[in-house]
């Protein structure tokens, strides 16, 4: 009762004087009419109208304290009176038990316990008086006692159910207080943290989302919440093409839930239509193991960006100039070993030879830099398709790959063409690199002993919609394999197979990273199988109608 405000209080003390009123003054009616025991209703119906009275004073007043005392006063002095008159048939005690309950609810724990104390020590003080003046009682000692030791357990129970809910409650005041604080306290790591975070329910809904997000993107608080994220803000890979709804992370942790957490870098375009380079970190929440929605993180990487473009310049013009040389130094070597210079001694030619072999590895580096650093700059590489035979075509970079890797490595080598395969519309240079990064693979992680084959035929798999069909090269090898648990690191940048980093220390793992790129653009495939230890298969397939062509013109957008 105490933790009601005081305008509920007083509504409560207005409804109890006018049931009291009502229920004293109808029973000290009761005993005037029936004229048993006048004096009883004479005083029943004076204790009524002070109950009213003391009402009527709170609203006057407005001290709430003083009525309630009045209206505890005034109800004790109506028990005395009962109590001393016996009431009706002698059954007047009954209205004692309300008395607790009343003061309990009205005033409190406290005040209610010292209220009952008084009703005791008043119907003790009452007993004895009445014995001492040896004036006649109602009731019995016993009934006396009896009814003390109801009042007590009525008491105790009202005491100890009143202890409990204070308790319960000042514990669920302190967890709203510490919900409060907590909140408080979020609201501010939120708005004070320089990245975006946003968190939305298992639809992609935004929950939540925090003041330096809404400024990347330009949205307010209002048109965000409710809406799905991926709709109000379309993301846009390196190359310009937009990403499909399905292939956002924010869909694949929503809804695979054995991804919990995936980042990537991609665009974001902004309310007005433009973009800007991000660098996102999705992760799913999870509620007994079911997906209930996602928090992400993104920060605006402008300058990083432009740092990373501004390297891949450098490399990029770096490799052009190293060309130059490299090629000056195949074509002097060239010309040794034809002995346009004059007949070489054997160990002249040997020397003349690893030049030549080094500088063809500086070459194929070169090459594969230049290659990832237009990737990296976000440009598409230049693809210009003509008709090209693939017997020929791989047995001459084959020849030449088992040439320049296998030393006195000896491996069986087996070529396998179908007579159905057309000249296909390839980049010669492209294409080489597919087909030799994949071939050096096959011939450098298989030892000595080993067998690999390459088969080509065609395949019925259509890469694209509309689509003849394809050719598939497969390089298959019975060598190291890959292990397992690096199966899916792969086509990763710099990526090298913990099995095969000491036995081959020149790779640098560039080339399937290429060759996936390479393949992506141009409308190829490729997948691989392998079990180490005994071996790997690696396809690719390339679209019957060729490679998409493609100028070179930088494709870029940022
Ligand atoms: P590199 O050959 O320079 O290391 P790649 O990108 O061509 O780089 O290959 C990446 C990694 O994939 C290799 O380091 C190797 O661990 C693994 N790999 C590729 N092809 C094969 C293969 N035929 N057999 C075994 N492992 C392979």
């Amino acid at each position: 009762m105490n933790s009601l405000p005081e305008e509920v209080r007083i509504r409560v003390l207005g409804i109890y004087s006018a049931l009291g009123f009502a229920a004293i003054s109808t029973f000290g009616l009761f005993h005037i009419i029936d004229g048993n025991n006048p004096r009883l209703g004479y005083l029943q119906l004076v204790i009524a109208l002070v109950i009213a009275l003391n009402f009527v004073g709170l609203r006057i007043t407005k001290n709430l304290r003083l009525a309630l005392a009045g209206f505890l006063l005034a109800l004790l002095v109506m028990l005395m009176v009962v109590f001393l008159n016996g009431g009706i048939n002698n059954k007047g005690v009954f209205w004692f038990f309300f008395f607790p309950i009343i003061a309990f609810f009205l005033t409190g724990r406290l005040q209610g316990l010292l209220w009952t104390i008084g009703l005791f020590l008043a119907t003790i003080s009452a007993t004895i008086y009445m014995h001492t003046q040896s004036t006649a009682l109602y009731y019995s000692f016993s009934d006396i006692g009896q009814l003390l030791t109801i009042l007590f357990f009525v008491t105790a129970g009202i005491y100890v159910y009143e202890q409990v809910r204070e308790r319960l409650q000042s514990k669920e005041h302190e967890s709203r207080q510490d919900f409060l604080e907590e909140k408080v306290k979020a609201d501010a790591i939120l708005a004070n943290i320089d990245e975006g975070v946003v968190t939305t329910d298992n639809e992609g809904k935004v929950m939540t989302i925090n003041k330096p997000a809404l400024a990347m993107l330009g949205w307010t608080k209002k048109e965000m919440i409710g809406k799905s994220f991926i709709s109000l803000v379309p993301s846009i890979d390196k190359r310009g093409d937009p990403i499909k709804p399905k292939d956002r992370i924010l869909s694949k942790v929503l809804e695979e839930p054995e991804l919990s957490i995936a980042s990537s870098n991609s665009l974001f375009q902004r309310r007005d239509g433009s973009t800007f380079p991000v660098a996102v970190l999705t992760r799913s929440m999870l509620v007994d193991g079911r997906v209930v929605g996602a928090i992400g993180t993104f920060r605006d990487i402008t300058k990083e960006s432009e740092i990373d473009h501004a390297k891949s310049e450098f490399v990029t013009l770096a490799s052009h100039q190293l060309r130059t040389p490299i090629s000056a130094i195949s074509w002097a070597t060239e010309l040794l070993l034809h002995g346009d210079a004059g007949e070489l001694t054997d160990n002249q030619r040997e020397s003349i030879e690893q030049i030549y072999a080094s500088n063809q590895r500086s070459a194929d580096t070169v090459e594969a830099m230049l290659i990832v650093s237009t990737i990296e700059m976000g440009s598409r590489l230049p693809v210009r398709p003509e008709a090209v035979q693939l017997k020929p075509f791989i047995h001459v970079l084959l020849r030449a790959k088992m040439k320049q890797l296998l030393g006195t490595k000896k491996i069986d080598v087996r070529e396998q063409y179908a007579s159905d395969v057309p000249a296909l519309q390839l980049d010669i240079g492209l294409a080489k690199t597919i087909i030799q990064n994949v071939l050096s693979n096959a011939i450098k992680y298989t030892p000595s002993g080993g067998k690999v084959t390459v088969d080509v035929s065609l395949n019925d798999k259509k890469l694209t919609p509309g689509s003849e069909g394809s050719v598939q090269i497969i390089v298959t090898d019975t060598g190291y394999g890959i292990p397992e648990s690096e199966k899916d690191r792969i086509y990763e940048k710099m990526f090298r197979g913990s099995n095969i980093r000491t036995k081959d220390t020149d790779g640098i793992g560039l080339g399937l990273y290429i060759v996936r790129h390479i393949l992506e653009q141009v409308g190829g495939e490729m997948s691989f199988v392998s079990q180490q230890n005994t071996g790997s298969t690696f396809t690719i397939y390339l679209p019957l109608e060729g490679m998409r062509p493609n100028t070179g013109m930088s494709q870029d957008k940022k």
